[in-house]
This record gives structure tokens, C-alpha cells and sequence, in this order.
């Protein structure tokens, strides 16, 4: 028995893990304990950022195929896909290549996919596949626990004994991306959609959040749920929880406060860490990670020295330049706000250089992305008017404390700690902040989805307007 695993997207998620379970095998291949081999075919994955070039496409997609061509027969593919790329001439990359690789192995051929929650689910999608298991959790911890229940569900449907049927409804409505740990609206979706699938017949019934900073037809969320053949249930099921997030749908409204606000919550707080993080400038969605307005606002605070601290901001010029004059230098810097105007005038500022470093770390137990190893290229430590000021080469939001200690900074010390990201710090700071306090303001990934021009968006979705009608058995787009 063989199967063909791609991975794209999320090339370093866990679910190659499992991998290392199996014996290495002198053609490549690995055998799993339960007598099957699995091949790894391609790994791909990229920090967000714009539009994919075609032909950056295209030569994936075709690598893709190749690896599965080249083991055919198998008996089952499982697809690790991210579910909201977007390439140039595709807009739907997910669904294109699930349709090829379809084309590939033939209709008789099982194929489960696991995706990031923050996929944008389309017909494609759900036609090419067996199965469609997005992530549940955000911070998206549970990649792995996905994985094991891909291949196991997989492995079923090998052995002849699952046939699934799977129904998705999608939802008019482009909500902010919020986490689901508990206290916040999408783990209520949760236990939902938990309830419904402890229900006889119920394989899983889980939905995309949707990622709605894509120029997409419908970059929603979208309710899906996998049966044991039972469409009507499966039916009846997505119909419910959609209803749910929809008439639950004004609690999707943001109501962060600006960084100035923000900051002076933090600095009143009675006991630190309070970690401050800029939703707007979040390289995890893509964003150039040089915004400077939680960092300007940090430094009009004037706080004592050893108060604040903050990571990191994108700027390879001014580590160049740190390079340069060397630790224990004192440097004129013109940091952030360099790629685009959104992302707030750079910082003009007198900088002490206090450390530099190879940038590297590995994410910490707990974290997202537990164990793999990050490099944001060559970084600095400066201190700008007391306040501790980390420097990246790249962008990348912050998962956890590592950034920190690899510039000798104990966050436990400080009472404000500030940070890109929208919520996967969540996971590496749950046992290190006393308080979160979510920032926005004008930027990439503001939480004010309506902010945004569009021109591929078909229909209304809420909150553009607020007369958009949801029910019945009609999907969007
Ligand atoms: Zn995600």
C-alpha cells in the first residue's frame, strides 16, 4: 500500500513528522507501522506576501504533479495546502492544483486534504477531495493532530471502509481574523461545530475562517462537514453553524484601540509583561513588517529605561548600518516606513547599538511552529530613548520570546513588551503575559477589512454593508 504526501504552503508543518516514525528506505520511500510506504513528494512554503508570479506557479504545480506522477500507482494522496494562494492568471490556486492533481490519479483514488482555517474553501476544492480538514485552532497548534487524523481517515477509506460525502456553505460576511482561545467568539463557532460532529455519522465538521485580505471573488469563511455518506446530514449541519457565525456576526466587529491608547493601557497596568501587539503590520498576512506606529507611539510614551521593549521591525538598511559603526556605537537612524504608505514615517532617531546577532532561533516548546528554526537574516539590538528596539533583516511576526533572548532581553522584566503579529504569539506567550492589548491602525492588515479597495469581490458581504441577507439554502458566490 503507497500513498503520495505533497505539501505546499505550510512545507513546514508537522505532518511530515509523522514521517520520521517510518524507516528510511534506500529508494526514498518510508515505511509507516501499519504497512503502508509513504513518499514524500514536494515541500514548498513561504512567508506571505503578494500575488504569486505565474510562472512561480506554474513551476511548482508542475513539480507537484511530477512527484506524484512519479510514483503512481498509489493508493491514496494526502494534500498539506494552505487554501488562500493567490497567483497571477489563478485565483484560486488550492482548488487548481487539488483539480490537477484529481486529473492525475483518477477518480478512483482517495484524496484527503488538510489546510491552514485561514483558507478561502471553494467548489474546486471540495470537488477534487475525499476530504477537506482544515485546522481548528488559531494559533494554529493542532497541524499535527490534523495530519494524524488525515492519514488515519485516509487509511480507511483505502481499506474500503469509509465512503465520505462532504457539504460546505460558505458565509457573505469578511470578518477580522481572530484566534479561538477561549473568551473570543470563534471558539464558541467551535464548540459548536464540536457538538455537531460528535452526531453518529459525523466524521468532522469544522470551518475556514476565511482570509479576507485576498482581492478574491469570496475570501470568506465557509463552513464544511464530512459525513459517512449522509449528504443531508452533512447538509443540515454546515446550514446550522453557518446560521450560528451569522446571527453571532457582531461579535466579529473590531474594537481594538490605537497604539497611543493602547500603550498608555499597558503602562498603567498593575503587573507586567503586557504584551502590545500591532494587529495592522502582521508579516504573517503578508505585511512588509516595517510599520512604525506602535513603535512612534512606544517612543512619545517617553517610558523609564528598562520598561519597554519591542520586536522587531524590518529594516536590513539599518542593521547594515549597526554592522558597520558596531556594538557600543551610537548611530543616526531613519528606521521603518520604508515600503509603503501605510506603514507610517520612519523612525529619525539617535540609536545606541547594543548587540548583533546571526538571527537565529528556533521556536520555542508551546509555540507555533514548536521547533523549527527561523532566520530573519543578520540582527540588532538598539536602544532608542529607553526603549529596547529589536531589528530584523525580514520580516516576520513574533511567535514567542525567542527574538528576545537572542538579544539578551528577559521580557519577564519589562512591563510592556511590544510585537508585530495578530495572534499566533499567543500560543508562546500564553504562560509569559500577564495582559494582551491588540493594537490597529491604518495598515495591511488592519482589522478594518472595509478599509480595502477590491475589484474581484462578487456580491455583498457584511461588514462592506450591512444590509446583506444570509439564509435559506443558497450559497455566496
Ligand atoms: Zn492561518
Amino acid at each position: 500500500m503507497a500513498w503520495g504526501i505533497v505539501s505546499a504552503c505550510h512545507g513546514r508543518s508537522p505532518y511530515f513528522r509523522q514521517l520520521e516514525h517510518g524507516r528510511q528506505q534506500k529508494t526514498g520511500r518510508r515505511r509507516g507501522g501499519t504497512g503502508t510506504t509513504l513518499i514524500p513528494t514536494y515541500v514548498g512554503q513561504a512567508t506571505p506576501s503578494g500575488t504569486i508570479e505565474a510562472g512561480a506557479y506554474a513551476a511548482m504545480k508542475q513539480d507537484i504533479l511530477e512527484g506524484i506522477r512519479a510514483a503512481l500507482p498509489v493508493d491514496g494522496v494526502l494534500l498539506a495546502l494552505h487554501g488562500a494562494g493567490v497567483a497571477d492568471g489563478t485565483e484560486d490556486v488550492e482548488g487548481d492544483l487539488a483539480l490537477a492533481v484529481r486529473a492525475l490519479v483518477g477518480p478512483g483514488v482517495p484524496i484527503a486534504a488538510v489546510y491552514d482555517l485561514h483558507g478561502n474553501m471553494t467548489d474546486a476544492m471540495r470537488d477534487a477531495c475525499d476530504l477537506t480538514l482544515p485546522c481548528k485552532l488559531y494559533p494554529h497548534t493542532d497541524f499535527h493532530d490534523r495530519g494524524v487524523e488525515a492519514v488515519e481517515l485516509l487509511l480507511e477509506m483505502i481499506r474500503g471502509g469509509l465512503t465520505p460525502v462532504t457539504a460546505m456553505r460558505r458565509l457573505p460576511m469578511l470578518p477580522y481574523i481572530v484566534t479561538t482561545q477561549d473568551g473570543f467568539i470563534p471558539a464558541e463557532v467551535n464548540d459548536v461545530c464540536r457538538k455537531l460532529a460528535a452526531q453518529p455519522g459525523v466524521i468532522d465538521c469544522s470551518w475556514f475562517h476565511g482570509f479576507p485580505y485576498a482581492d478574491i471573488a469570496a475570501p470568506c469563511p465557509a463552513v464544511v462537514c464530512t459525513t459517512t455518506g449522509d449528504a443531508a446530514l452533512a447538509q443540515r449541519c454546515v446550514d446550522e453553524v453557518a446560521q450560528w457565525i451569522w446571527s453571532h456576526r457582531e461579535a466579529f466587529r473590531p474594537t481594538f484601540p490605537p497604539p497611543a491608547q493602547g500603550v498608555a493601557l499597558a503602562l498603567s497596568a498593575a503587573e507586567g509583561p503586557v504584551v502590545v501587539n500591532e494587529y495592522a503590520d502582521n508579516p504573517g498576512g503578508g505585511t512588509p513588517g516595517d510599520g512604525t506606529h506602535l513603535l512612534r507611539a512606544l517612543l512619545d510614551a517617553n517610558p523609564p529605561a528598562g520598561t519597554c521593549c519591542f520586536a522587531s521591525i524590518n529594516d536590513a538598511a539599518v542593521v547594515a548600518q549597526a554592522q558597520r559603526a558596531g556594538v557600543g556605537a551610537t548611530i543616526r537612524v531613519s528606521l521603518g516606513g520604508k515600503q509603503g504608505r501605510f506603514q507610517g514615517a520612519p523612525i529619525e532617531a539617535d540609536a545606541y547599538v547594543k548587540c548583533i546577532t546571526d538571527g537565529r532561533f528556533v521556536n520555542r516548546p508551546g509555540s507555533m511552529f514548536e521547533g523549527v528554526r527561523f532566520d530573519l537574516g543578520a540582527m540588532c539590538r538598539l536602544i532608542i530613548q529607553r526603549v529596547d528596539v529589536i531589528v530584523a533583516s525580514r520580516a516576520e511576526q513574533i511567535f514567542d520570546v525567542g527574538p528576545f533572548v537572542l538579544h539578551g532581553v528577559d521580557v519577564t522584566g519589562y512591563k510592556l513588551v511590544a510585537i508585530k503579529g495578530a495572534n499566533h504569539f499567543r500560543a508562546g506567550y500564553r504562560t509569559v503575559a500577564k495582559g494582551i492589548i491588540s493594537v490597529d491602525s491604518e495598515g495591511l492588515s488592519t482589522a478594518a477589512i472595509a478599509s480595502f479597495p477590491r475589484e474581484r469581490l462578487v456580491g455583498e458581504f457584511w461588514p462592506l454593508s450591512d444590509e446583506v441577507q444570509f439564509g435559506g439554502g443558497a450559497d455566496v458566490a
